[in-house]
């Protein structure tokens, strides 16, 4: 496990088809593991510029540690590596990541849905490794990386929105309180709506390249590390 200085990386738990999924981890207090700010990326795998979008978030906290303010903030650019590799939205067992957290809405539906959500809500490893994060790192706010919307979506109490709008600020994407279908067992609803922690789903530019992505979504990114919720 390489530790240098103010970071070190962790793997978290593994893919259906057994790949690590790997958190980084800055300014993280093991005496008090809180985590401030916890970026996800790549819940579907065929929203590849989600992932590489935090590499360079990665790049910049490791380069530049000024930014994080002292912070602790926690990286897990790829939930979802089996579908990256797969180039699928789903898991490697077809299963939405996104719509099989455990939420009160969950329900089952049909395993060739686009949204199938599993047979049994958190049936998936990568669901189960979300959870036990947010457990065990108890995050002060989550903003999850997607394509390709454009735009900000929010979750949780109102200083969800309040971030929404400080990132909204930076990167003129618009603000909006729901994608306009139902999103049952949905990260937003588990995690935001469920458990009160500000989710913040930024829905980036699909087929744009990731480093013109990161020039605009740069200065957001870092405003949420900054933000107090
Ligand atoms: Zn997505």
């Amino acid at each position: 496990m390489p530790n240098t200085g103010h970071y070190r990386v962790k793997t978290l738990g593994h893919s259906r088809q057994f790949r690590p999924i790997e958190g980084w981890f800055f300014n993280l207090n093991p005496l008090h593991p809180q985590v401030d700010t916890l970026f996800f990326g790549a819940f579907h795998g065929d929203e590849p510029e989600s992932a590489q979008v935090l590499m360079h978030l990665l790049a910049k906290l490791k380069t530049d540690p000024g930014v994080l303010h002292g912070r602790c903030v926690a990286v897990v650019p790829q939930i979802n590596p089996d579908g990256l590799r797969l180039n699928t939205r789903k898991n490697a067992y077809q299963v939405d990541i996104n719509r099989n957290f455990p939420a009160q809405n969950w329900e089952p539906s049909p395993q060739a849905e686009h949204y199938h959500g599993g047979y049994f809500a958190a049936s998936e490893p990568e669901t189960q490794l979300v959870c036990r994060l947010l457990k065990r790192y108890s995050p002060g706010k989550i903003v999850t990386l997607h394509t390709p919307y454009q735009v900000i979506n929010y979750d949780g109490p109102p200083c969800a929105l309040a971030l929404a709008q400080t990132m909204a600020s930076l990167n003129g994407y618009p603000v909006e309180a729901d994608i306009g279908y139902a999103t049952p067992g949905s990260f937003g609803t588990y995690a935001g709506v469920e458990q009160g922690i500000p989710v913040i789903t930024l829905e980036l530019a699909e087929g744009v390249p990731a480093v013109e992505q990161w020039h605009r979504h740069h200065s957001a990114l870092l405003a949420a590390i900054q933000f107090d919720a």
